[in-house]
């Protein structure tokens, strides 16, 4: 049975959502210096109060299981409220379900001990710190097999030596999860391993905090500090027990957080495209030139059909890669569902926030207006968790893995040979009713 409705108990909890989004959390963005820093005053006065007000409505951490602390709503009732939640910066933070920290809880979740899931994973979960994913070195992202950042065992410590590159929300966190090699003599696949390092650590130096033009949701102000850290982890020793999941496994590890976390940065991506949208519709109808709306203009009008087209789309593939992740509860069988919604994302963000700036004219390409920052996020999402090329690589070897080869020298789609089955197949009622 195909459905495309939503049931009406949740609609409830979406409905109370977007207004709380667009009255109580997007104003935030103005005032406070920093999304991440919870222990400036602002923050701590506005954000833990409407956490609580989340929590109360019994949408906080809605992507947990009822054994993390959350109600386990599944990916297709996340995705409808992460259309609303990527409206904004705040959002996923209010909600407790923000990256990267959800996907360094799935993985302490399924890989921690019982003192990592107490030190590190119910503080995360419960909102009160944020952490980090380390993985990308300065010499190669793309390709993990390039990285070289070390671990070596001393005694009863990780002796952790080496560079990364983007770690985001570093200066923020608590906890860095650390992709290091620990052997070097294992095939490619099995040479590193995931290690938990808290913040503290003597060793860590942030060499910069890398900014990005735009794209931090910083609307209207400069970027004063970069939310990207370039690291070196210089002697860093932590216990051998920080490791997570099995030594040589850091790829198995690694896909349990990338898989939901893209496509939670697809649901997301629908609300920041549809907010262009619905921008651009309001200009189009509010804005006159040679005695008409540009409403009535048929190039604008295009412009307005092919965003729609565009966004419901690529909406429809992420609720039905959604559904999909609901209904096999495997990561690995929707791969490459994953990476189509992954590959097709930064283009739709991107299209679409192109044209609402388009029709703004020279207010649309100001900090005025939020189409630039959506521009920028385009290329981020273009980027970050893999890039667009190497997301396509992988939906194509998905599609192509089990395809036959044609038995002969011609398709299995070559008229000729089809019309000749054909007539063979009817030979006899064509014989009897005659050709003509
Ligand atoms: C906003 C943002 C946040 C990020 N946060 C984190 C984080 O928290 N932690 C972390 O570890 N990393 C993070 N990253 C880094 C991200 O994972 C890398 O940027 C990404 O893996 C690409 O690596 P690279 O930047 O080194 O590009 P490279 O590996 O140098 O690739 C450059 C380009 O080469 C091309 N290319 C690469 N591979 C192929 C291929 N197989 N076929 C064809 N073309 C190819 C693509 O055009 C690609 O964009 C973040 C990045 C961004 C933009």
């Amino acid at each position: 049975m195909w459905e495309f409705e939503t049931d009406a108990d949740y609609q409830k909890d979406l409905d109370w959502a977007e207004a709380f989004v667009r009255d109580e959390v997007d104003p935030l963005k103005y005032v406070l210096p920093h999304a991440l820093e919870r222990k400036h005053p602002i923050w701590q006065a506005l954000v833990p109060p409407l956490q609580r007000e989340v929590r109360a409505r019994g949408l906080w951490a809605t992507h947990l299981g009822p054994d993390l602390g959350g109600p386990g709503h599944g990916q297709v009732k996340l995705a409808l409220l992460n259309e609303i939640l990527g409206r904004t910066p705040m959002a996923p933070i209010v909600f407790g379900c923000q990256a990267p920290d959800s996907g360094n809880a799935e993985i302490i979740a399924h890989y921690g001990t019982a003192e990592h899931k107490a030190k590190y994973l119910k503080p995360l979960l419960a909102g009160e710190i944020f952490s980090c994913f380390s993985m990308t070195e300065p010499q190669g992202g793309s390709d993990p097999k390039e990285f070289t950042c070390s671990a070596v065992l001393e005694g009863d410590e990780w002796v952790i030596e080496g560079e990364k590159w983007f770690s985001s929300n570093a200066r923020h966190s608590e906890f860095f999860i650390v992709m290091v090699v620990t052997d070097p003599q294992n095939p490619p696949y099995q040479r590193q391993s995931m290690i938990i390092v808290p913040a503290d650590t003597p060793g860590i130096r942030i060499l910069r905090n890398v900014g990005i033009s735009f794209g931090e949701g910083t609307v209207g102000r400069p970027v004063e500090e970069g939310g990207h850290a370039y690291i070196r982890y210089e002697k860093v020793r932590v216990p051998k027990s920080n490791l997570l999941g099995e030594r040589g496994k850091a790829f198995v590890v690694a896909q349990t957080r990338l898989g939901g976390g893209r496509i939670h940065h697809a649901m997301r991506t629908i609300g920041m495209a549809k907010h262009a949208f619905e921008l651009m519709l309001e200009r189009a109808v509010s804005r006159r030139t040679q005695g008409e709306l540009l409403a009535k203009k048929q190039l604008v009008q295009e412009m307005v059909a092919d965003s729609w087209i565009d966004l419901e789309q690529f909406r429809l593939l992420v609720l039905r890669t959604a559904w999909r992740i609901d209904r096999y509860k495997d990561y690995k069988r929707v791969r490459g569902d994953i990476s189509a919604v992954k590959a097709a994302m930064p283009g739709v963000l991107h299209r679409i926030a192109s044209r609402a700036l388009q029709i703004h004219g020279s207010l649309g390409i100001t900090d005025e207006m939020p189409f630039m920052d959506m521009i920028s996020n385009a290329y981020h999402l273009g980027l970050a968790d893999g890039p667009t090329e190497v997301h396509k690589v992988t939906l194509a070897s998905s599609l192509l893995r089990n395809v036959k080869p044609a038995e002969g020298l011609f398709p299995s789609g070559h008229v000729p040979a089809a019309r000749e089955a054909a007539f063979a197949k009817y030979a006899e009622v064509l014989e009897k009713v005659g050709r003509d």
